[in-house]
């Protein structure tokens, strides 16, 4: 039994996902390391540190979580440089002080599985919004970093962002077969039936009827 747990971290409020499977779990994006998110973690095994991208305000918790609890940090391949890099993690621009993380331990590519306790975390190559975003999937849960919003789409005016990139990824995602619920980086979840529907970016390869 899969569950997951969602916590607003950070002055972007990126959404941080824990996902268990028993005891085993998996972070995802974790923004900033709080008491909240220490609590969060407390009895878990915690396998990985997942990243659905290289941006700052999903990232800025990755060192203190590691130091607690010694799991891999995995990126996409196309975003390793930004977790050191501030003027590509954008914490140079946007933050107060600009921000280094560490290197990952490993380096995600479009159909790698991971096994979390028996279930499997699918990687699903999402560029547009950064050159090596991904998209996780475990089980019914979809987590879409930013690339897919309820209602909308990520930005691509940052460094790396690609327009037609994000549209084809997004086309990538609307057309696995099934439904999934939607587990964004920012803001509130959605299913992909209903972006399927309603989302505007559907409009781009003709998707929205
Ligand atoms: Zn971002």
């Amino acid at each position: 039994m899969t569950e997951v747990k969602r916590l607003c971290l950070g002055d972007y409020q990126a959404n941080c996902y824990i996902v268990s499977v028993g005891p085993q779990a998996a972070v995802i994006d974790p923004g900033e390391f709080t008491p909240e998110l220490e609590s969060a973690v407390a009895g878990l095994k915690v396998r990985y540190i997942l990243l659905t991208h290289g941006h700052f305000d999903h990232i800025g918790g990755v060192p203190e979580l590691k130091a607690l609890t010694g799991a891999p940090v995995a990126v996409g391949a196309g975003d390793a440089d930004m977790l050191g890099d501030p003027d590509k993690n954008m914490s140079g621009d946007l933050q107060p002080e600009s921000f280094s993380c560490l290197e990952p331990d490993i380096l995600l590519h479009d159909g790698d599985v991971l096994d979390l306790g028996g279930s499997r975390i699918e990687v699903i190559a999402t560029p547009g919004h950064t050159p090596g975003g991904v998209t996780f999937i475990i089980d019914d849960c979809m987590f879409s970093g930013d690339t897919l919003f309820n209602l909308t789409f990520g930005r691509t005016d940052f460094p790396g962002g690609d327009e037609n990139a994000l549209f084809r990824s997004i086309e990538k995602l609307t057309k696995l077969p099934g439904d999934y619920a939607v587990l964004p980086g920012h803001n509130r979840a959605t299913t992909l039936s209903f972006e399927r529907r309603n989302n505007r970016a559907c409009r781009h390869f003709g998707g929205l009827s």
